[in-house]
């Protein structure tokens, strides 16, 4: 069984599930300054910024949109990050993925069924807006059909606040119990991290930095 709704899509569904997905009209670019040049037939010409693409934050309103075009184009994102998550964890391997993962596993979530693999993935790639994934593997082995948990973590994540990390993680193992991104999903979640919605939303102006200005650390 695939999750396959264990990407950034289905974390945009929260938490404004009333709003709908706004889907991004603007052009997309790297360069945040450019500006181009429409000429209409009457003859007059506009300059328009050059709108970028915020698709990490593709279902959220224009208000909280616009405001961070405007701490980009400032170049105020960075100050911002930096203040509330100034450095990179320093969870690099996948050994020390596994043992990070379980210990939180063992503290909240001990009954569920145990974890065979936990790794970083560099194949989940933020273009194609997944960012963990959790899959089961079923297996026959013999008579017995066997069944493993194996959590991925987008390799965008070895190099990312601890708090991120945690985020992502704790995403992952609510897995193991809720497949869909439910209201029960979203309560264990914050179950293991009180502050999962606001830091899904922190990380998803990381991803937009990362994304349209480049690398925080
Ligand atoms: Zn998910």
């Amino acid at each position: 069984m695939l999750c396959a709704a264990c990407a950034i899509n289905g974390l945009a569904r929260y938490p404004h599930p009333g709003e709908g997905a706004r889907s991004a009209p603007y052009a997309s670019g790297k360069d945040l300054n450019s500006y181009a040049t429409v000429r209409y037939q009457s003859g007059h010409e506009i300059q328009m910024h050059d709108m970028k693409t915020l698709k990490y934050l593709a279902a959220y309103p224009a208000t909280v949109t616009d405001q961070v075009r405007r701490l980009i184009d400032n170049g105020k994102l960075a100050e911002l990050l930096l203040k509330k998550y100034p450095a990179s964890h320093d969870i690099r391997t996948d050994k020390a993925l596994y043992s990070y993962t379980v210990d939180m596993k063992n503290q909240f979530l001990r009954q569920s069924s145990p974890l065979s693999k936990v790794v970083y993935d560099d194949k989940i790639d933020v273009l194609h807006q997944a960012l963990g994934l959790h899959t089961l593997v079923s297996r026959v082995q013999g008579n017995h059909l066997k069944s493993k948990n194996e959590i991925r973590i987008g390799a965008v994540f070895k190099t990312a606040s601890p708090a991120f990390l945690k985020m992502i993680v704790v995403h992952e193992l609510a897995h193991l119990r809720e497949k869909q991104h439910n209201k029960a999903f979203y309560k264990l979640c914050e179950y293991m991290e009180p502050e999962y919605h606001l830091l899904e939303f922190d990380l998803r102006l990381y991803l937009t930095y990362l994304d349209l200005v480049g690398k925080l650390y």
